[in-house]
C-alpha cells in the first residue's frame, strides 16, 4: 500500500513508518516538527520507499500521488506539550482530522485516527470500555486536547456514515518507549531521566493515581492489525496492567539502581486518578494482546535515555 503518516516524525507515528516499512509499503512521512523530530526518521531518509513533507496538517494537505491509506497521529501528546501549544493542539485535532479525512475520501484511502484514552477524561468506570462516554471537562486545562481528539472521532464517524470511507479509530492508552523525548513531561522520560541524573524523581499528587502502561512495540503491533482489519467502531489499544504512579517510580529506582529520592509536587487539574484499558474487543476482534512485560519495556527504553543523555 502507498501509506500518508501524518506525525509520522513523532514517537508513536516513526515507529508506525518502521513497521510499515518492514512490510513493504510505502511511506509519506508528513510532519511539521512541532514535538516530532528529524531524528526519529533520519535512519529512514535513503530508503527509496519513503518520503518525508515538512507541512502542517492544520493547512491542506496536497498530494499528487496515488493514496491507499491515511494514519493521522499528527498532535502534541504529552500534556505539558498540550499545554504549550493548546490552540495547534486543537487545530490538528479539528482542522488536521478534516484535511486528512478529506485527502483519504479524496484518494478513496482507508483512514485511521489515533485517538486516545483522554477521550474518556478522569473515568468513573474503570476498567474502561470502548461504549464508556468518558468524563470530559471541556473547559479545564486538558480540555484542548479531550475535547479536540472527542470531536475527531465524531468527524471520522460522520465520514465513515456519510461519506462511506473506511474509517478506523484506536484509542492508545499510555505507551512508553524508544524515541520518547527525553524531556516530554510524562511520567515514564521524567522518572527515568531524573533517575539516570540521580534527581529527585516529582511524583504528582499522592501518586496513588493509576495508569496502564503499554510498550512502543505493542503498541504498533495492534495498530497495524487495527489498520488490516474491517472495524470501524473505535477499539483500545494498550496494557491493561495497571500501576499507581508511586510504584512505577520505585520499580524505576530499582531498575536504574539509582540512588534518587522521592519528592511530591501538586498534582496537575484533572490528572485523571485511573485509567486501565478493557481490551477484550482488540483481543476478540484482533487476536491482539500486549506480550512485553513493563520490566523489560523499562530495560529497553533506559537504554535508550542512557544514550540519549549522555549525548
Ligand atoms: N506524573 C508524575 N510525575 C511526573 C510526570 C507525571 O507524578 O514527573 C503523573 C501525572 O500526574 C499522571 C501520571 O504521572 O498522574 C501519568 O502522567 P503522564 O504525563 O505520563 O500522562 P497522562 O496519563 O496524564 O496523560
Amino acid at each position: 500500500m502507498k501509506i500518508v503518516i501524518t506525525g509520522g516524525a513523532g514517537f508513536l507515528g516513526s515507529h508506525l513508518c518502521d513497521l510499515l516499512l518492514e512490510n513493504d509499503h510505502h511511506v509519506t512521512c508528513i510532519d511539521n516538527l512541532i514535538t516530532g523530530s528529524v531524528n526519529n526518521i533520519a535512519h529512514l531518509i535513503n530508503n527509496s520507499n519513503f518520503k518525508f513533507i515538512k507541512h502542517n496538517v492544520s493547512e491542506y494537505i496536497y498530494l499528487s500521488e496515488d493514496v491507499d491509506a491515511v494514519l493521522h497521529f499528527a498532535s502534541p501528546a504529552s500534556p505539558e506539550d498540550y499545554l504549550n501549544y493548546p490552540i495547534q493542539t486543537l487545530k490538528v485535532g479539528s482542522l488536521g482530522t478534516l484535511n486528512s479525512l478529506g485527502l483519504a475520501k479524496k484518494k478513496n484511502a482507508r483512514f485511521l485516527l489515533a485517538s486516545t484514552s483522554e477521550v474518556y477524561g478522569d473515568p468513573k468506570i474503570s476498567p474502561q470500555k470502548e461504549d464508556y462516554w468518558g468524563h470530559v471537562n471541556p473547559v479545564g486545562p486538558r480540555g484542548v486536547y479531550d475535547e479536540a481528539k472527542r470531536f475527531a472521532e465524531a468527524m471520522t464517524m460522520a465520514y465513515y456514515r456519510y461519506h462511506n470511507v473506511n474509517t478506523k479509530i484506536v484509542r492508545i492508552f499510555n505507551t512508553y518507549g524508544t524515541r520518547m523525548r527525553i524531556n516530554d513531561g510524562r511520567a515514564v522520560p521524567n522518572f527515568l531521566s531524573q533517575a539516570i541524573r540521580n534527581d529527585d524523581i516529582t511524583v504528582y499528587g499522592t501518586g496513588n493515581q493509576t495508569r496502564s502502561f503499554c510498550y512502543v512495540s505493542d503498541l504498533i503491533a495492534g495498530i497495524y492489525k487495527l489498520l488490516n482489519s474491517d472495524i470501524n467502531e473505535p477499539v483500545n489499544i494498550g496494557n491493561p496492567v495497571e500501576f499507581t504512579i508511586i510504584d512505577l517510580a520505585k520499580e524505576i529506582i530499582r531498575l536504574t539502581g539509582s540512588k534518587s529520592k522521592i519528592v511530591y509536587k501538586d498534582l496537575p487539574t484533572d490528572d485523571p486518578q485511573v485509567r486501565k484499558p478493557d481490551i477484550t474487543k482488540a483481543e476478540n476482534c484482533l487476536n491482539w494482546e500486549p506480550k512485553v512485560n513493563i520490566s523489560d519495556g523499562l530495560k529497553k527504553t533506559l537504554e535508550y535515555f542512557r544514550k540519549n543523555i549522555k549525548n
